[in-house]
């Protein structure tokens, strides 16, 4: 039901002078409406202040009538268990082959210490990525070990949900030991894995994926695994890496193939997908071709801001939740950010390696104090909550000072001992 007090139309001082095509596509928004991947493409087109301001207030409107006003955010703390890998994504800072300098793997100790420092300062989320290595097995399998990750963290503590790996890892686990994608999450559910990361995503097209991630899934296999993942009952997020070389119709497709699955997986009865996070291209520390070819190391604000607008117009009334990523913005681009339509600034992350080690600026952790500041800045309620937006009723707040900002991946010979 909308609101009596949201008001449902853009401020009419910045109406004179909007484009009749955008001011059309807006007024259809405000209607409730889906638009078309051609709609969303003229959005994205919108080079004038005046279309930019129409088209976030439109965002902030719908983010408003969706969800609230309030502001979400997670105590998680991530753990990249190994930077070994044997693919060699274009953009990516993060992987070593294993005698590189700087290989690392983190042992189960490390594992297990970190999981428990997690618990103890309140985190309720443990978010779980690393790179793919085929030397990760137990008994000859890389089941088990994947299984053995998880089963470290719930020994730590029982109530930390496990978000852990990327449908990404799920296909490297599978062609490893020669099961079926279905066989794998159900395993690692039954472990304890209790949603996953739609990390991995980049960009849905495959001529895209070509260039950025070449051994990547294909954008088929990687909506095949989300959807199994929701189907097994794993909710998942979703993500798109905007800003290296793709096209803003590329951008609208890949939303486009978002939202079909989302509306296949509630139609069949799913969770499905809990929210959707913007991941701009930081290319700073990123191997040279690419970043020749995309000509700057970080993120364009405003691109990012007005595609973050789109996706909420796009996708809103499919995926209601929205996450900018402070880790490639910055906090203050993330707090801008909740101005076009997000309506959660993340997680405290406690260590962050992926993105920092490509250059980003937004650092490895931000104190829960600092989350909460950014959303009072906006003078909007901020709201604790669990990974799948539940509310937590016993808040335990983190002090800023026993944050663990260390890198305490141990680079072992055999880890696994
Ligand atoms: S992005 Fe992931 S899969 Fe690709 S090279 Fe880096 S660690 Fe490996």
């Amino acid at each position: 039901m909308i609101e009596p007090t949201i008001k449902l139309r853009i401020e009419p001082e910045i109406k004179p002078g909007i484009e009749p095509e955008i001011e059309q596509i807006l007024e259809q928004v405000l209607l409730g409406k889906d638009i078309s991947v051609a709609a969303g493409v003229s959005l994205l087109q919108a080079k004038s202040e005046r279309d930019r301001e129409a088209i976030r207030q439109t965002a902030d409107t719908l983010r408003l009538r969706q969800v609230g006003d309030t502001v979400s955010y997670v105590l998680n703390r991530n753990i990249n268990y190994t930077n070994i890998c044997e693919q060699h994504c274009s953009f990516c800072a993060f992987r070593r082959d294993a005698d590189q300098a700087g290989a690392y793997w983190v042992d189960w100790s490390g594992i297990l210490e970190k999981a428990t420092e997690a618990a103890a300062l309140g985190a309720t989320e443990v978010c779980m990525q690393g790179g793919l290595n085929p030397e990760a097995k137990i008994n000859g399998t890389s089941l088990a070990y994947y299984c053995k990750l998880v089963e470290t963290i719930k020994a730590a503590s029982p109530d930390l949900h496990v978000h852990a790996f990327s449908p990404q890892e799920i296909q490297f686990i599978a062609r490893e030991d020669h099961l079926s994608l279905e066989q794998v999450l159900k395993a690692l559910q039954t472990a304890g894995v209790d949603s996953l990361p739609g990390t991995a995503a980049e960009v849905l097209d495959d001529s895209v994926r070509k260039i950025l991630c070449p051994e990547k899934t294909t954008a088929a296999e990687w909506l095949e695994i989300v959807g199994l993942a929701h189907k097994v009952g794993l909710p998942t997020t979703s993500t798109m890496l905007s800003g290296h070389i793709e096209t803003i119709e590329q951008q609208m497709l890949h939303l486009d193939l978002l939202r079909q699955l989302q509306m296949r997986s509630h139609a069949a009865g799913y969770r499905g997908i809990t929210e959707f996070i913007l991941l701009p291209f930081v290319g700073q520390e990123a191997p040279k071709p690419l970043r020749r070819r995309v000509g700057r190391d970080q993120p364009v604000l405003a691109d990012a801001l007005l595609l973050t607008a789109v996706a909420r117009i796009f996708l809103g009334n499919w995926i209601v939740n929205h996450q900018p990523s402070w880790v490639k913005l910055g906090l203050d681009g993330a707090t801008e950010a909740l101005r076009w339509g997000c309506n959660d600034i993340g997680g405290i992350l406690m260590e962050e390696h992926i993105t920092s080690m490509a250059g980003a600026v937004g650092g490895t952790c931000q104190s829960e104090a600092d989350l909460v500041g950014a959303i009072a800045s906006l003078n909007r309620p901020a709201r604790q909550r669990d990974t799948l937006y539940g509310t937590i009723s016993a808040k335990t707040s983190i002090p800023h000072s026993r944050h663990s900002h260390r890198h305490t991946a141990t680079a072992s010979p055999h880890p696994l001992a």
